[in-house]
């Protein structure tokens, strides 16, 4: 073990449920130098490795006896410019949200509706973060990772990646491959996505008649901070679960049953449920059972109000599951990372 590593590390400023469990060892590597000294001192001591960025899509159920590895790598920089195309580039280790206001800040618009994500930038392609209508894939120029079987570096292209609806070959493959950077393609002029949720409304709330990529993040900003929790004040993990996408069949049933069920149809012929609306009509919002609940305002988010466990907060969870496929016929898959 290195001098750099810590032993009997409690987890919890490092997690946004503020989980209270320890970790074995942990490190932080702040360049791929970092990275791959301490993937070989835990290979060497046959210890597993546990990568995290700002630790706000996990459920850590218990201690975890590996190597925490942290990501706190930092750099960003404008890598090629091209007419209106400008592709950008960031360490794992960057905060997301701030590597977003960096990029309005350069005057390149695409990354504005995933305002206020928490997180790093080197997590956001494990589930292809998305909000309001945009997806990191949409914007997506390409990525570097570490092969943690052989410590080869691989140069990911858009279609190498797999990307899905929260989804990606990464989370597929979880430990394989260690993100070290990602780059962007942004744009000089705005193509503003305004038809998704209350952006567009809020926006004339505000009185702005031509909104800048700014504003639009602004206004997402606003949106965002009124209706999530901030994990500062109550630990939680964003959604929960995944939007189900079921069979046509299957959503017009429940539309015969449920005729407010909140529903949107896919490309494909299958229909996107809100979670949150199924979770809702089964009366779970604003449930309680100890220190974990379900969000009284979200329904799609579980909040740790203080003391309880991963293990509670993943047995609320399954509960929560149980009862919607016994009401609905619906699976609630689990979005953040469970150990
Ligand atoms: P972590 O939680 O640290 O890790 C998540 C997973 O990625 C783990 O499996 C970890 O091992 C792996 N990982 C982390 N870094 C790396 C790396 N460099 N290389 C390889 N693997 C890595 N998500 C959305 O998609 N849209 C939203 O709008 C959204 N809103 C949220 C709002 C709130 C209030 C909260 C708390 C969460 C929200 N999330 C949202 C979920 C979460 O913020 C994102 O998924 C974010 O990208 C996770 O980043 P992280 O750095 O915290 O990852
Ligand atoms: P919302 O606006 O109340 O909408 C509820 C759900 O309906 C959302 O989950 C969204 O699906 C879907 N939806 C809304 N308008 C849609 C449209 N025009 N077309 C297709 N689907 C539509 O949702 P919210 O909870 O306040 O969240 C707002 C956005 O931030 C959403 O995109 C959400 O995914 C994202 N967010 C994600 C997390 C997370 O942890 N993953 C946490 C907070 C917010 P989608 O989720 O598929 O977009």
């Amino acid at each position: 073990m290195t001098a750099t590593w810590q032993q009997q590390v409690s987890l919890k400023p490092f997690n946004t449920f503020g989980i209270d469990v320890k970790a074995r060892y942990f490190a932080q590597a702040h360049g791929d130098a970092e990275v791959r000294a301490a993937l070989l001192e835990a290979a060497r001591l046959e210890l597993p490795v546990l990568v995290i960025g700002g630790g706000s899509n996990l459920l850590l159920t218990g201690d975890i006896n590996a190597l925490v590895l942290h990501m706190a790598s930092r750099g960003r920089r404008l890598l090629s410019e091209e007419g209106d195309r400008v592709v950008v580039e960031a360490e794992a280790g960057e905060p997301w949200h701030e590597f977003v206001q960096w990029s309005l800040a350069q005057g390149c618009s695409g990354l504005e509706n995933l305002s206020l994500i928490p997180g790093t930038v080197g997590a956001a392609p494990m589930q292809n973060v998305g909000a309001y209508g945009v997806e990191i894939k949409d914007v997506f120029a390409g990525l570097t990772a570490l092969d943690r079987e052989t410590g080869e570096l691989k140069d990911f292209s858009l279609e190498e990646c797999g990307f899905g609806y929260r989804d990606s070959l990464f989370k597929r493959n979880p430990g394989r491959w260690l993100i070290l950077r990602v780059r962007f393609a942004l744009s000089r002029s705005l193509h503003a996505h305004l038809d998704y949720g209350p952006v567009r409304q809020r926006l004339h709330e505000q009185g702005v008649v031509e909104p800048t990529a700014q504003a639009i993040s602004d206004a997402i900003c606003s949106i965002r901070r009124e209706k999530l929790p901030d994990p500062l004040e109550l630990g939680n993990a964003g959604s929960f679960f995944k939007n189900p996408l079921v069979s046509a069949v299957l959503g017009e049933q429940l539309r015969a049953r449920y005729p407010g069920v909140v529903a949107y149809p896919q490309a494909d012929g299958q229909l996107k449920l809100a979670a949150g609306w199924l979770i809702e009509q089964a009366g779970w919002k604003g449930y309680r059972d100890g220190d974990a609940g379900v969000h009284r305002l979200q329904s799609l988010v579980l909040v740790n109000y203080g003391q309880a466990s991963g293990a509670q907060l993943h047995a609320l969870a399954q509960k929560i599951q149980a009862d919607i496929f016994a009401r609905f016929g619906v699976e609630l898959e689990m979005e953040p990372n469970l150990y």
